[in-house]
């Protein structure tokens, strides 16, 4: 075993207890509006890097041009989300995003505009209007992190600890108490303990929990899972977006080809150059997400395949209009401007997280969470284009907000930082476990599942578990667990789960899924065991 190094290093004292864990947009947007306050981020990857925020390319929705309306961005969202929809937070999202585009334009991003000076707005699927701000056309994820990383590093109340993971919550009760984190730069190191009054889980989505994904590496549920094992409510497990068209050529993770495209009239085709979609719903591609995936994925699996053909409504445009798919393309070989792309629906957003209420607070004390790992109700069972951007710094600024009010400012003079040692050995990376765990989630907790699915994807977990020694791919196996127990659960199809056995949408399930990891668990062990899953204790749900 390592021996642990002195800590906190000196430097560190003085520093106030509020920790963030997580430097996407949510979590860097949290600090600077805490700030002054001094507020220590926590990252595994430097800020801006391994985060999905970074390689957003649509933009942020916000209802803010002529003839636009808050009630009309609502109406979208909803419709989108498929009856699951908290109308009062997604009603309070949307009336935020002006202000919230604003903070944004105040840290120095540069959204596109037009000659007269306003702000740029574009179109993008399943939205009434045009109101999606960008930056540099596909470039606004890359952007937004670029302001908000320099405005950070010239902050002097914000500390980043940059390749530290966390790994575990420390709780006393129902309140969080501290937050266990490892140095993994340069190999593995011991495990610390920092003393917390405020938790704030800003750590992405569950993406790369799938072999086919458009999110970074780091996006592997950990943040969920720790809040569930520290006793949070999770809330919306099962509902996982796929996104219709990631780039096929075999990159992991898979380049994406921006929604955009086809607002700018791409179409999608099979081998034959047949124009499939409009034969599934009237808006053809631009129906909403979850749709489009499944025409994708059924023209795949039935060897028509699908492909993205942007020659006709982008062509020579390409570069100038979308630098980042094309440079994808480019290096898969693909030259979008006279080819169509091979696409595949990807693992690209988790609808569901950590349960928060509207001010961010989770059902513990002393843990908020903000950013994809939240599940808020803003998006129900299917979230609308670029509203996870706007969902999280909505979140985060509330977060702020309700950190200030709650928890008067105090100087911590000697930071109680210390060794933390509870006899988890760090493994390897355990690469393989961890291969093997994408591959199930995308073969049986993919875009059309089924119960003999679920379960063996369930048994599989359960013997990697045994073999898991790796903290952080334990946080991935209870992450994986849970999005699948929920999933084994819900007997419907309702936006972004579909099951196969139980193709309809059932009215009477019309509520949101709130549920434990020991529920999950009991589920987990049902469906493991020869138990008839109907006689398993069924996740907690609520209107
Ligand atoms: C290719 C792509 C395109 C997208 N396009 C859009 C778009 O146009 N509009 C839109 O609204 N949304 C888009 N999305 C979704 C959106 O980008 C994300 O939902 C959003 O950025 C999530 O922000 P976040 O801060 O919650 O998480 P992230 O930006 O993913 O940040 C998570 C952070 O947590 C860190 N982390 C994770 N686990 C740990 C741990 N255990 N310890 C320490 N640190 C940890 C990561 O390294 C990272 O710093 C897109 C997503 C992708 C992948």
């Amino acid at each position: 075993m390592t021996t642990p190094s002195p800590f906190p290093p000196a430097s560190w004292r003085g520093i106030d207890d509020v920790v963030i864990v997580g430097g996407g947009l949510a979590g860097l947007f949290c600090a600077l509006k805490l700030s002054p306050r001094p507020v220590t981020v926590v990252t595994g990857a430097p800020i801006g890097e391994g985060a999905s925020s970074a390689w957003a390319q649509g933009g942020i929705a916000a209802a803010i041009g002529p003839g636009d309306t808050v009630e009309s961005h609502l109406a979208d969202t909803i419709a989108a989300g498929d009856g699951l929809v908290d109308v009062k937070v997604a009603q309070g999202m949307v009336a935020e995003a002006s202000e919230r585009i604003h903070d944004l334009l105040g840290y120095g991003v540069p959204f596109d505009r037009e000659l007269d000076g306003a702000l740029k707005l574009s179109r993008e699927a399943a939205h009434s209007e045009r109101r999606i701000v960008r930056v540099g056309g596909d470039m606004a994820g890359a952007a937004i992190m670029a302001a908000l990383v320099a405005t950070v590093r010239k902050t002097p109340s914000i500390r980043i600890l940059e390749g530290y993971v966390a790994e575990q919550l420390r709780s006393d009760g129902r309140y969080v108490t501290g937050i266990v984190i490892r140095d993994r730069r340069g190999g593995l190191s011991a495990r610390m303990l920092l003393t917390t009054r405020a938790v704030v889980l800003a750590a992405g989505g569950v993406g790369a929990l799938y072999e086919v994904t458009t999110n970074p590496p780091e996006a592997r549920g950990e943040g969920m899972a720790m809040a569930a094992r520290a006793g949070a409510l999770i809330a919306d497990a099962e509902f996982v977006q796929f996104h219709p068209t990631a780039v096929a050529a075999g990159l992991d993770p898979a380049p994406l080809a921006t929604e955009a495209l086809r607002g700018e009239g791409a179409i999608i085709v099979d081998k034959a150059g047949k124009r499939f979609l409009l034969d599934i719903h009237p808006d053809g591609e631009l129906a909403p997400r979850d749709i489009v995936a499944r025409g994708v994925h059924e023209a795949r699996i039935s060897g028509r395949g699908a492909f993205l053909d942007c020659t006709r409504a982008v062509g020579a445009e390409f570069l100038e209009k979308f630098p980042t798919v094309h440079a994808a393309c480019m290096q898969a070989g693909i030259d979008p401007v006279s080819q169509p792309i091979p696409i595949a629906p990807a693992a690209h957003y988790h609808m569901g997280g950590v349960h928060v209420d509207g001010c961010g607070r989770s059902s513990l004390d002393g843990l908020w969470a903000c950013g994809e790992v939240a599940a808020t109700g803003a998006h129900g069972a299917n979230r609308l284009a670029s509203n996870s951007l706007l969902e999280a710094v909505v979140f985060a600024a509330r977060i702020a907000d309700d950190i200030q009010g709650l928890l008067p400012n105090h100087k911590v003079v000697a930071w109680s930082g210390e060794a933390a040692d509870d006899g988890l050995e760090a493994g390897d990376g355990q690469s393989a476990l961890m291969r093997q765990l994408r591959q199930v989630m995308s073969r049986h907790v993919g875009v059309v599942r089924d119960a003999a699915g679920l379960s063996e994807a369930l048994q599989t977990f359960a013997g990697l578990e045994a073999g898991a020694r790796d903290p952080q791919l334990r946080n991935a196996l209870i992450a994986a667990r849970m999005i699948t127990a929920a999933a084994l659960m819900r007997k419907e199809s309702r936006g972004g789960h579909q099951r196969s056995d139980f193709p309809q949408t059932d009215p009477a399930l019309a509520r949101r899924t709130f549920t434990t990891l020991g529920a999950c668990n009991r589920i987990a062990a049902a469906a493991v065991r020869p138990v008839p899953v109907a006689d398993a204790p069924a996740a907690q749900t609520a209107a």
